[in-house]
């Protein structure tokens, strides 16, 4: 029961001036199950902000397929694939990206106003999700008025608000102090144990790999090893 199924990723970044051309991905194969909370780590250069931007729809393959929910997002037109994203994926940064002129409440109300939902549907999914993540009482602050910690878990709560098939999340913790980061990898763990929520993060960091039950590393844009944790063996 795949969530997300990468065959064959290939992406060759190429200079029209210089004619030279980068292979970020060569090849690269990779299921992510429904359920599962999987880490990829790999040096600088390894191809994991590549692999992320095609996941994300940001920019396209050279050669290979990728399947989210039993669809392959080539086959799609272009209107069908923005909603089908929109719907299926949550994406958390490492910059958070909330927007500044919106309260938290509204920042994470997005994704379902953007969907069309009525607000008396969206006010108590807004405020189940904060309360899960312990902000709601937040609800009415810009996000600088807030700690980093706290936008962050914003930023998780606008990603997750509308139960996605797939969290994906880009070194998360980049901009987070360690006790920050324990407490962000803390909810993860919560998110895919409580709710269920499948997520797939990038990061360079052992520590916020060893949050996961399945750490994948890459290296020259292909899967070079893998480790599968037992749950008494997964950091909490
Ligand atoms: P990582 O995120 O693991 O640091 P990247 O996906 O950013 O790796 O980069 C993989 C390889 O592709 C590197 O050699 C990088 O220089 C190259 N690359 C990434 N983006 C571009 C781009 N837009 N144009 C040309 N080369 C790129
Ligand atoms: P990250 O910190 O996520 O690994 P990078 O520093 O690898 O990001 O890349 C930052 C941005 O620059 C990305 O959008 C990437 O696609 C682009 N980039 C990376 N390497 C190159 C390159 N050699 N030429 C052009 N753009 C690149």
């Amino acid at each position: 029961n795949a969530v997300l199924q990468v065959r064959n990723l290939t992406k060759v970044y190429g200079n029209a001036r210089t004619g030279v051309q980068a292979t970020a991905l060569k090849g690269l194969n990779l299921t992510v199950e429904r359920g599962d909370f999987v880490s990829i780590m790999g040096p600088s250069g390894s191809g994991k902000s590549t692999l992320l931007n095609l996941l994300a729809g940001l920019d396209t393959a050279s050669s290979g397929e990728i399947w989210v929910q039993g669809q392959n997002m080539a086959s799609m037109r272009q209107n069908d694939l923005a909603l089908f994203r929109r719907r299926n994926l949550g994406f958390v940064f490492q910059d958070f990206n909330l927007l500044d002129t919106l309260t938290l409440g509204e920042n994470i109300a997005l994704p379902l106003s953007l969907d069309g939902k009525k607000n008396q549907e969206i006010r108590p999914a807004v405020l189940k999700v904060m309360s899960f993540l312990g902000i709601n009482e937040y609800l009415n602050r810009y996000p600088y008025e807030v700690s980093g910690g706290q936008q962050q878990r914003a930023a998780v709560a606008r990603a997750v608000v509308h139960n996605p098939s797939l969290l994906l999340a880009d070194e998360p913790t980049g901009n987070l102090d360690s006790a920050s980061s324990r407490a962000l990898l803390e909810l993860f763990q919560r998110l895919n144990q409580t709710i269920g929520t499948t997520i797939l993060m990038v990061t360079h960091d052992p520590l916020s790999a060893s949050y996961s039950r399945r750490v994948v590393s890459i290296k020259d844009g292909q899967v070079h090893s893998e480790l599968q944790r037992s749950a008494d063996q997964q950091a909490f």
